[in-house]
């Protein structure tokens, strides 16, 4: 039985950096992929919608070109087979980055296979047992299939076979109106298909604030996308070459074919097939492993990262991981998951980036607070672009002045929040963002601004 001081388990965003970190230190190291080598991210989550997400822009403002008074002849057309080749492209070049930067570090070994445990030290995959004492499991999750009735027998869609897809659906039905769902909407309503976005939630995007929501909806539904909340899908079935779905909706039976079918109502961990009983390791009621503020599991000596320990559903989050578990095991640093504050982005166009609390959270918190707001189409560099949809807002803590987060729906909103995170995380006073001189014409100049109209929430 191959010994080994360190195994990681999956090669998606923190196992790979963390194995290359404990082969820097010397340690003799096991990584397993069962699949592609990048995980999610880089193979059917992140890097493959933003490339659909950028060609999905390039339609848009091709179409629109005639508003920035530019001549297009004839209709735009989209050639799906050569989207997917650009997006095949990108994500080669980052998998086979991370394939090659594994299979050539001194000191790693790459197993191609499934891994499961067999003891709490002991890891089977293809016909070798590895050991060792320190095991890292980074195994990811996948699209979780609703227990809907009918579901098996039809031919549909998740994230990872979306990645296939080199035609245009002429109506594509989504099930779930969240991050992933809406982002592959616009995409494909912006691709030329028709497209019905099914959520079961009163509105879109239910963890955000309802005007968020509501604005996210309103540009969705500009752009053609029919967007229907309040509806429990309770069957499917293929009739033809259609498959329908069958909608309760307060009370009232419905009916809506489309060609292909979607399902995006959510994730679950890859930890159902891992064999974590025989270790030993704790899980939550839905396969989560339960972990402490430093990652570790139960079972002394192994650690889980990344989505598969609920504590997060992002690469940053996955990526921090990876630098909370070596900080504490070599540098003696006693960095922690709940220094982190909770960011992402929502890559519509426009884009929704988040930082910390929702407006709805800091009101339940009950403390007073103070909140700016500020529409989009009164951003010079929005209004230059063409591009005045959405609006941001900053939640304040009025006593110690410093911000709790803040929404921002617009124009280069993914990246203008990084302003507001940085200082958040030096828990420096909201003043000190309003006092620097920002850049014109930008987005962010508009941020002291905003902190120049901060009243109280009422
Ligand atoms: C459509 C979509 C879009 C997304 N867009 C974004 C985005 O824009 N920004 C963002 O931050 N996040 C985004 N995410 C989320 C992001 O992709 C994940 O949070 C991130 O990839 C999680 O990384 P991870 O390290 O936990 O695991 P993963 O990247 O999922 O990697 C886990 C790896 O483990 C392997 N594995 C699993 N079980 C075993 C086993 N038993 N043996 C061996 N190997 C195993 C898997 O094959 C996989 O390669 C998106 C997700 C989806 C689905």
């Amino acid at each position: 039985m191959p010994n080994y001081d360190a195994i990681v388990i999956g090669a998606g965003q923190s196992g790979p950096a963390l194995a290359r970190r404990l082969a820097a230190a010397g340690r003799k190291v096991a990584i397993i992929e069962r699949k592609l080598f990048g995980g999610t991210c880089v193979n059917t989550g992140c890097t493959p919608t933003k490339t659909l997400v950028a060609s999905a822009y390039v339609a848009h403002v091709a179409r629109r070109a005639g508003d920035y008074g530019v001549g297009i002849k004839g209709a735009v057309n989209v050639d799906m087979k050569a989207v997917k080749a650009r997006k095949d492209a990108v994500v080669a070049v980052f998998r086979n980055g991370v394939e090659q930067s594994l299979k050539t570090l001194r000191g790693c070994t790459v197993y191609e296979g499934h891994a499961r445990f067999v003891a709490d030290k002991k890891v089977a995959v293809n016909d070798s047992e590895l050991a060792a004492d320190q095991i890292f499991i980074n195994v990811g999750a996948r699209a979780a299939i609703p227990p809907i009735p009918g579901l098996d027998k039809i031919p549909y869609l998740t994230n990872s076979s979306m990645m296939d897809v080199d035609f245009l659906p002429s109506h594509l039905l989504i099930l779930g109106g969240s991050y992933v769902g809406l982002e592959f909407a616009q995409v494909f309503r912006r691709f030329g298909s028709e497209v019905t976005v099914i959520e079961f939630g009163a509105r879109l995007i239910s963890r955000e604030d309802q005007d968020v929501s509501e604005a996210v909806a309103g540009f969705l539904k500009e752009e053609g996308v029919d967007v229907r909340v309040d509806s429990k899908v309770i069957g499917v079935e293929k009739q033809g070459s259609s498959i329908a779905a069958k909608i309760e909706s307060t009370g009232r039976l419905s009916q809506i074919a489309g060609s292909h079918m979607l399902v995006a109502t959510g994730r679950r961990p890859n930890t159902d097939d891992l064999g974590l009983d025989r270790a030993g390791i704790s899980t939550d009621a839905h396969g989560y492993i339960l972990v402490d503020d430093q990652l570790r599991t139960n079972i002394s000596g192994i650690w889980a990262m990344g989505d598969c320990n609920g504590r997060g559903a992002f690469t940053h989050t996955s990526w921090n991981d990876f630098e909370i578990v070596a900080a504490n095991l070599l540098d003696n640093d006693r960095r922690r998951v709940s220094d982190r504050i909770m960011a992402y982005a929502l890559y519509t166009d426009p884009p929704l980036g988040r930082a910390g609390m929702t407006e709805a959270e800091v009101r339940k918190r009950g403390k007073p607070a103070l909140i700016s707001i500020l529409a989009m189409k009164d951003v010079m560099r929005a209004y230059e672009r063409g591009e005045t949809k959405g609006f941001m807002k900053i939640l304040v803590d009025r006593d110690t002045k410093q911000i709790l987060g803040a929404s921002f729906l617009g124009l280069e909103g993914d990246e203008v929040i990084h302003s507001v995170l940085d200082i958040m995380y030096a828990k420096a006073p909201y003043t000190v963002i309003q006092r620097a001189m920002h850049i014109h014409p930008t987005v962010s100049e508009f941020i002291p601004t905003m902190m120049d109209k901060l009243k109280p929430l009422q």
